[in-house]
């Protein structure tokens, strides 16, 4: 029998590395684990998988009286249905404590560090395991990808660290540039409907008795969007009422002008704006040095519900 190793759904390149990395670790150390994913790869992370030949982890959406380690959230809107009925055996993150709960005692590393693989990589580290060359550039490319390539306020001293050590092993010595074209591919919207737009990263929060969406688009030019927004606005007020969520927000962030203009559709905008301390005008606002959902939006949303 073998442990599952996975991340959120809608995967970000975090949890599929995050999956495949620990999984590895694992193993080495001697516990039979798998990594699995609970949705499609996002166009980054099959360019980086592709790029440095590592296979996808299979898609499971199902862990009922399975064991199972979660990477990248300990959220249960961003958990499997039937988390529940899975044997939690441990957590690694790098996000604000969610409310998944176990009933057995589990291995923890929740550290707040701007990636989950920087954590994994101190696991390689406290286990004096050698990391491989090509395991070393995957993980390099979802910690340069969660930061933003150290643009983010999320990112820390560990993370930089963790980059220079693993750019080390994986032999990249422009560890920026291979950022830069990462986030080129990630930049990509021509060919994708507006509803793949908006869930490519999207994470739903259960906020006081409300559910809120918040998704994320991170593009080197934020020019690509100028005529998408109305359509978007519309998208995004659709999936509001088919989810029964109190709001839906976009976060349309240019990592080069290190700001994001945020879209909202909302049952009661005003308190989107308190939170925020703005005003909306067209359902839009730019917001100056916000480049971070979890530091930046989700704990202001959390006071207001
Ligand atoms: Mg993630
Ligand atoms: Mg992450
Ligand atoms: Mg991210």
């Amino acid at each position: 029998m073998s442990t599952y190793i996975f991340g959120h759904t809608t995967p970000d390149s975090d949890s599929i590395v995050g999956a495949i990395s620990l999984s590895y670790l694992k193993n080495r150390l001697g516990e039979k684990c798998t990594p699995t994913r609970q949705g499609e790869l996002n166009p980054e992370t099959s360019w980086i998988l592709n790029k440095f030949n590592t296979p996808s982890p299979e898609l499971k959406t199902s862990y009922a009286g399975e064991d199972v380690y979660l990477v990248d959230f300990s959220d249960l809107a961003q958990a499997p249905q039937d988390i529940k009925e899975a044997n939690i055996l441990g957590i690694v993150d790098h996000h604000k404590l969610g409310d998944i709960t176990t009933s057995a005692p589990l291995e923890c590393w929740i550290r707040p560090v701007g990636c989950t693989n920087t954590i994994i990589k101190q696991m390689f580290d406290y286990h004096n395991i050698e990391i491989p060359k090509e395991l070393a550039s995957v993980m390099l490319c979802a910690i340069l990808s969660d930061t933003v390539i150290f643009k983010s306020p999320t990112c820390t001293k560990e993370d930089t660290k963790a980059v220079k050590e693993l750019a080390v092993i994986a032999g990249v010595e422009d560890f920026k540039g291979l950022g830069m074209e990462m986030f080129i591919v990630k930049s990509a919207v021509v060919g994708a409907t507006m509803r793949e737009l908006i869930l490519r990263d999207f994470k739903d929060f259960n906020m006081g008795s409300v559910k809120i969406g918040v998704g994320q688009l991170e593009v080197v030019d934020l020019s690509v969007f100028d005529d998408m927004k109305a359509e978007l606005l519309a998208d995004m007020k659709t999936l509001k009422s088919e989810g029964e969520r109190h709001s839906v927000l976009l976060l349309l962030t240019d990592i080069m002008k290190e700001g994001s203009q945020l879209l909202v559709v909302s049952d009661d905008e005003s308190k989107i704006e308190s939170a925020f301390n703005m005003k909306l005008e067209d359902a839009q606002v730019w917001l100056q040095d916000v480049m971070s959902r979890k530091k930046q939006i989700i704990p202001f949303l959390e006071k207001q519900f």
